[in-house]
């Protein structure tokens, strides 16, 4: 919560991830719970003490400072380090926190075994291969040789082999899934062959929804749906991921309100000129509080229920928007820029597009700010 002394309180339903959690489980196998970047802005130990009180098992964070940090919050559960030792101190914590890493090249197998023997300790590592997404990750062609390897390492024992869908979100996309599938089911019996045992986990939250049927394996890994976002919202297979719950909104105050006469600009650049008389209501909210520049004159908030369109361009901390037929609206009064009741509500996915993102990005940026559980 690097973000302080602003009006700006981003509010965190911890059962609905609870709920979300209850639901991802009825598909089957185990559910990894992805808890990265501070639960997607949700707060990690909030959000994953809940989840481990509901029986979750298995978290995955990103950094292993990230994994140190859960660990030394009391958690019992597997630990799974999305991100792997980047550097050689984090071999080290890996160790220590008795941390899963994900592991992507021979190098870093070698290095994390090294350290091992150096302090007489044995790790768990999850192998991470790349199917298509090309970012991390051992190929097909090199699984052979890394069953060898991992055969003739004493100090490693492989608790995991996974990889990453690039499309699982896409149904226009669905033939890449299955080929990664294909290649991912190949790379793992490769393995078995070769004499690993292990978990099998290549589905994201689209890939649990969508396509646990066919290429579940043993565990999924569950980010977005688990904080409430529905990946197929808008689509043909929008029903895949009804009853999921949004857990966060955020909440500021206005500071003031005041009349715009027709031909007044107002905000910097004057990008928006009043076409008739209007009355706008100013807001503690800007980019400074990672609300972004970019939702100016394209962005709406939530005010009493009844959706408000921003007006002119989104400053460091004060924001302008259009209250025009608005009964008493008076400073001091609570808005939302994300969630909010009635009609006017702003949904994830609403909020991403006027911003020209994802709901991950908003999630990871509103959760910034100064964090309340209710
Ligand atoms: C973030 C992440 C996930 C979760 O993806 P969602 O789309 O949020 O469900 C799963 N696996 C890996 C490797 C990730 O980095």
């Amino acid at each position: 919560m690097p973000i302080e002394h602003n009006y700006l309180r981003t509010r965190v339903r911890v059962a609905n991830i609870v709920s979300n959690y209850e639901l991802l489980r009825q598909n089957g196998g185990q559910v990894v719970a992805v808890v990265k970047a501070d639960a997607y802005g949700h707060g990690l130990i909030a959000t994953a003490t809940a989840l481990a009180a509901a029986g979750c098992e298995s978290f995955a964070i990103g950094s292993a400072a990230e994994g140190a940090a859960l660990r030394d919050a009391g958690c019992s559960a597997a630990i799974i380090s999305l991100l792997g030792p980047v550097l050689p101190e984090d071999d080290e914590l890996v160790i220590e926190k008795g941390l899963i890493p994900f592991i992507h090249d021979f190098e870093q197998l070698s290095r994390l075994a090294e350290r091992c023997r150096a302090m007489g300790r044995t790790a768990r590592v999850a192998l991470k291969f790349d199917t298509g997404m090309a970012r991390l990750g051992f190929t097909e062609a090199q699984a052979e040789k890394l069953a060898e390897v991992i055969g003739a390492t004493p100090w490693l024992e492989v608790a995991m082999v996974s990889s990453h869908l690039a499309t699982a979100d896409d149904p226009a996309a669905f033939d890449f899934v299955a080929e990664q599938g294909a290649r991912f089911a190949r790379i793992c019996q490769t393995l078995r062959r070769g004499g690993l045992t292990f978990r099998a986990s290549l589905c994201n939250s689209a890939g649990i929804l969508a396509h646990a049927g066919s290429i579940g394996f043993d565990a999924r890994r569950a980010g977005i749906a688990l904080y409430g976002v529905n990946p197929f919202a808008g689509s043909d297979h929008e029903g895949l991921g009804r009853g999921l719950l949004p857990a966060m909104e955020t909440v500021t105050r206005l500071v003031s309100v005041h009349d715009l006469p027709r031909g007044a600009s107002i905000s910097y650049g004057r990008a928006f000129v009043a076409e008739r008389d209007m009355r706008v209501a100013i807001v503690a909210a800007g980019y400074a509080d990672a609300y972004s520049r970019g939702l100016s004159n394209q962005g709406f908030m939530c005010l009493a229920g009844r959706r408000v369109p921003i007006l002119g361009r989104v400053c460091m901390q004060l924001t302008a928007v259009d209250v025009t037929g608005l009964a008493d609206v008076r400073p001091g009064d609570v808005i939302h820029l994300l969630g909010g009741d009635g009609p006017g509500t702003v949904a994830p996915d609403d909020l991403a597009s006027w911003w020209g993102t994802i709901a991950y990005e908003v999630f990871c940026l509103l959760g910034l700010n100064p964090r309340e559980y209710v």
